[in-house]
């Protein structure tokens, strides 16, 4: 049985390794050079399973509120008109509900577990852990505010319920966990500590766990722009592409998995389906370290400033903020001086600041946070797609959940699996 997975970001890719692992034949399409290359180029590196709260929560609509119109705010709106940018924006204010938040909260939990342990049977399996800079040393989620200490508590509590492994840290405690935030001591009213999380850069894990693919028999179509599909009697029959020669193709395959993050929305749109997915364009800045023992090895979370940021080998990646601004990739010079300030603020000394590269990416974000995963209305057409702000996390229990259920059997998760 032949399957093209559409899309070699992080998600086509460890699609493809799962269900080559599955016993299917496996191919990739993607219309870059190399695996890795559009959102999961330069994204914050976190695996980062005890956060899976999404950013549709009851606390959203008013702290977005607060961020109009206001410079370096962590979120902005450009309006467009554009329908499906409105529209996904009122979904979004509908998943704020308690009850919609809470739902979509147990679902990415269980997904995120689940996919951890996938990760580390892929490292297992491939030896790459070095190839992609792995660090091992948790996630450490730091609060400046007093008033939030009760929230935290009971943010630890909830995650215990979820299965998810935290503990609260004095701010002294934090500081003997990552001793490059000593200049915060002060400063710091604590942080909640997840020390299974892991980070990593996803660029350099696609690419070399692409190579390890194509080594085993499963083949790249790199620099080939997917068209359209190809359906006859309720079936995708093929995808027309322009291939590398800038010649029309036809490739065709039994089923056939959509993992082309932001742009999955505009290829199925003409088979009748409207996927939930908008970009939301986040930035990172990537920066030589100057000073190892200045730079935090333990990857941080700034809640307040929803700044994250991992360490990569021998760089530092700060990332965050989010911007409905539809496909535009634009780099605001504004908002990477202010990731720039933050290092300098949170981790003075660590960085080299004339050697960066500021990178923009669309997550391909769902109203809810979860993403999509199963088989669409054509039999043979499935979608994992729609991994917004947690596609590197959830990337290996996604893939490995659809490969089980392309394999007719029910993944052992609790997530709401399209059918
Ligand atoms: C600033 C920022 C920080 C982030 N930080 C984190 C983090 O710390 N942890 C985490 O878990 N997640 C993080 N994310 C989210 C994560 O990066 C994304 O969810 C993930 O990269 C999505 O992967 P994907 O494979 O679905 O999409 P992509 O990586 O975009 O892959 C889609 C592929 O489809 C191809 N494609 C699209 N259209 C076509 C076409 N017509 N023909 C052929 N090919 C096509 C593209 O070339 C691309 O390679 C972050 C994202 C951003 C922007």
């Amino acid at each position: 049985m032949h399957v093209m997975v559409l899309g070699a970001g992080i998600t086509g890719v460890t699609t493809a390794w799962f269900l080559r692992e599955a016993g299917f034949k496996v191919s990739v399409i993607d219309r870059q050079g190399e695996a890795g290359h559009e959102t999961s180029f330069a994204n914050g590196g976190q695996i980062s399973v005890s956060h899976p709260e999404p950013w549709a929560n009851p606390s959203a609509p008013l702290a977005a509120l607060s961020w109009l119109g206001r410079a370096g705010a962590p979120l902005r709106f450009v309006p467009h008109a554009n329908l499906d940018q409105w529209q996904w924006a009122f979904q979004f204010l509908r998943e704020c509900l308690p009850a919609r938040t809470h739902r979509n909260t147990v679902a990415i939990a269980a997904l995120a577990l689940h996919s951890l342990q996938e990760l580390h049977r892929v490292r297992e399996a491939t030896g790459i852990a070095e190839a992609y800079d792995a660090r091992a040393r948790g996630i450490l989620h730091l609060f400046f505010d007093a008033s939030q200490l009760d929230r935290i508590k009971a943010r630890i509590n909830h995650l215990a319920r979820l299965g998810i492994e935290t503990r609260f840290c004095t701010s002294d405690q934090c500081i003997d966990l990552e001793p490059a935030l000593a200049s915060l001591r002060l400063r710091l009213v604590g942080g909640i500590y997840a020390p299974k999380d892991e980070s990593g850069d996803a660029l350099r894990f696609s690419q070399t766990l692409a190579r390890v693919l194509a080594s085993h028999d499963v083949h790249f179509h790199y620099q080939t722009f997917i068209e359209q599909f190809s359906r006859a009697d309720g079936q995708i029959t093929g995808i027309e592409v322009i291939n590398d020669k800038g010649g029309t193709q036809i490739l065709s395959a039994d089923h056939y998995v959509v993992c082309l993050g932001s742009y999955s929305r505009e290829l199925v749109r003409p088979l009748g389906e409207n996927l939930p997915i908008y970009p939301l364009k986040g930035y990172s800045v990537t920066a030589a370290i100057t000073d190892p023992l200045r730079a935090p090895s333990v990857s941080l979370t700034d809640e307040a400033r929803r700044i994250v940021c991992s360490r990569l080998g021998e760089r530092l990646r700060i990332a965050g903020t989010a911007e409905l601004d539809d496909y535009n990739r634009d780099i605001d010079p504004a908002r990477i001086n202010a990731m720039l300030a933050w290092a300098e603020d949170r981790l003075p000394g660590a960085i080299d600041h004339k050697r960066i590269t500021p990178w923009t990416g669309l997550r391909p974000a769902t109203p809810g946070g979860v993403p999509l995963i199963g088989r669409s209305p054509y039999p043979n057409l499935w979608y994992n797609t729609g991994h917004g702000t947690l596609g590197w996390t959830l990337s290996c229990g996604s893939a490995s959940s659809l490969a089980t259920l392309m394999r007719g059997e029910k993944p052992a998760i609790a997530f709401p699996f399209l059918h």
